[in-house]
């Protein structure tokens, strides 16, 4: 089996080893950490297990991974003059502009001298008597950091699910979310994609007219819709320039980090004919706004869901030729928005290619990897190339696997157990001065709309701290429950994702089945920092480790 992993960013050495804040991970959350903390004039280091800068846009850099988000509303909004020297390409940008933007910004405001690259911390223990963090990296340099930061990333561990044989194949293996720097060579191979989830569907159109065969692997049909991708005109990127402050007033408030604009009717205010004439609109608007400007009861009346379902059942029906694989690529068990919905361009219609195959695993389950291809019950199917395409474990996956040992040393993986406990998605009692923007307990929607807003909340309150002669900050057990109650009580109510979606850890055995998201989304989270900050942090325990009798501020 091959598995590259991508080729190490050799720029960057730098490793300072006694600092105000350690960040950890380089993609556009903990980029933004770096910068804050950097403007705030605290001594920082960033650790990143990966070769260079990105995350996500470092690590799944398979054909055809791009944003769902719209580029400009994905990318940061701190600096005007970032924005607006940086045009994008398309109203949803393709991998490497992604990556070279991210490495435009860390160079553009010199970030890159803070960053160490090929730096997994693998142990993070908390020191009560002087309220820092050790933290001890992949070759054994060992840190220490007043404040330590896990921008860890809640779809940065891939997951294989767990088929015999893996290891047995003996062509090339890929998995989406750990995909190589050098190009794979698809031309006249035989292919197989496991998994048709946002990552599946992307890579499948993407290579369906180069490969000799291709077959994909479908555990759960998905409600996949057009992107509706387009280049940018001149036009619009003066438009775009134009209305920044107006783009930001609106991403920083709106709920779900988006530009698109709710609708204000109900699907059965409308008749028969005006509701199809708007799902055609629906279907013809870019990415998201299916979910975000579709009718006001999309998700939340069952009859008004099962109509949309309806209607995309039937573009599935007209666009794959194949009646029976088209009724195969229609969802049977879950409705619309029940899991994150994938974007698709050109999805359903590469099953119209002579040279591709779609097997449903709900009937004819995989029983083996061979070396030389897939087992299932209708046989042995050979290939080349595999491609993994089966996800993450998402939410808590990276902070469960770094050694976070807290208070009194207990694990985080133990504190967690049952699943994550957090306040406002950044803090977790037990741990003091350790914080994990963009984890657990965020919003959901545009990730770096409120990945930011939590990053903005814990730079405020460490300037807080320093000007109110403290170094140490711990969320209480009572603001942690209450919290924790509130995405708990929330995570099965309408609108949510179900129980089936990895947003409760479903795709994992064994993982609690705990809500990782916030459904109260972010109009919850500003209104508990609100009051966070009226309060002046009455929330969390403040102190100064070197001389208890300064308590609070
Ligand atoms: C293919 C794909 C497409 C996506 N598209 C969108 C989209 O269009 N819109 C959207 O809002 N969201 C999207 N997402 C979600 C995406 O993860 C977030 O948008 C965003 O990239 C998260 O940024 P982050 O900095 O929080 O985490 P990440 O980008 O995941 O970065 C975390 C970093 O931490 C590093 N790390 C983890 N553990 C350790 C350790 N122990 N030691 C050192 N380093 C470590 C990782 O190597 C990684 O580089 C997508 C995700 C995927 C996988």
């Amino acid at each position: 089996m091959t598995s590259l992993e991508p080729a190490p960013d050799e720029t960057s050495t730098h490793l300072e080893t006694d600092v105000e804040v350690l960040v950890v991970g380089a993609g556009i959350t903990g980029l933004y950490q770096l910068y804050r903390a950097r403007v705030a004039g605290f001594s920082v280091q960033l650790l990143e297990a990966g070769g260079g800068v990105g995350g996500t846009w470092y690590w799944n850099r398979y054909p055809g991974a791009r944003f769902d988000s719209e580029s400009y509303t994905y990318a940061y909004l701190f600096s005007r003059e970032l924005f607006e020297e940086w045009e994008w390409r398309e109203h949803f940008a393709e991998q490497p502009e992604i990556e070279r933007y991210l490495n435009h910004v860390v160079d553009r405001f010199d970030l890159r001298r803070h960053i160490r690259f090929g730096a997994k911390v693998t142990s993070a223990v908390y020191d009560e008597t002087s309220g820092k963090w050790t933290v001890v990296i992949g070759d054994g340099t060992e840190l220490r950091t007043q404040f330590f930061i896990a921008a860890t990333g809640v779809l940065s561990v891939p997951y294989y699910p767990e088929v015999p044989g893996r290891q047995d194949f003996r062509g090339e293996a890929y998995h989406t979310g750990l995909w190589p720097a050098e190009p794979v060579d698809f031309a006249g191979k035989r292919v197989a994609v496991i998994g048709t989830g946002s990552s599946g569907v992307q890579v499948v159109p993407a290579i369906a007219d180069e490969v000799a065969s291709l077959t994909v692997y479908q555990r759960t049909a998905n409600w996949c819709t057009p992107l509706n991708n387009a280049p940018i005109t001149p036009e619009e990127q003066a438009q775009l320039r134009t209305d920044f402050e107006a783009m930001c007033e609106t991403l920083n408030t709106s709920p779900s980090g988006f530009l698109h604009q709710a609708h204000d009717r109900a699907t059965f205010d409308d008749s028969k004919e005006q509701r199809w004439e708007f799902f055609e609109k629906m279907w013809s608007s870019p990415g998201f706004s299916k979910l975000t400007s579709n009718y006001s009861d999309l998700l939340l009346d069952e009859a008004a869901n099962a109509e949309w379902c309806e209607f995309v059942a039937e573009k599935i029906r007209t666009i794959v030729k194949d009646p029976e694989t088209a009724e195969k690529l229609i969802p049977k068990h879950h409705r619309f928005g029940e899991k994150r919905p994938p974007f698709v361009t050109g999805y359903f219609e590469a099953f119209n290619n002579s040279n591709a195959d779609l097997i449903d695993l709900e009937q004819t389950p995989i029983l083996r990897v061979t070396e030389d291809g897939i087992e299932t019950a209708d046989g042995v199917r050979e290939f080349d190339i595999v491609v993994w395409a089966t996800g993450f474990d998402f939410g808590t996956g990276a902070l469960n696997r770094m050694g976070i040992r807290g208070r009194d040393g207990v694990a985080l993986e133990d504190h967690w157990a049952d699943g994550p406990k957090t306040f406002l998605g950044v803090q977790t009692t037990g741990f003091p001065n350790f914080f994990f923007p963009g984890g657990p307990h965020a919003a959901a929607g545009n990730n770096p709309r409120y990945n930011g807003d939590q990053v903005d909340f814990i730079t405020d309150a460490l300037i807080y701290l320093r000007a109110h002669g403290c170094d140490t900050i711990e969320v209480s057990a009572a603001a942690e429950e209450k919290w924790t109650d509130m995405i708990d009580r929330w995570a099965t109510r309408a609108p949510s994702f179900g129980e089936i979606s990895y947003y409760f850890g479903s795709n994992i055995p064994g993982k609690p089945r705990k809500y990782l998201l916030n459904s109260a989304g972010r109009p919850k989270l500003f209104a508990e920092i609100d009051k966070v900050l009226e309060s002046h942090y009455q929330a969390f325990r403040l102190s100064n480790s070197s001389n208890p009798a300064r308590t609070g501020a």
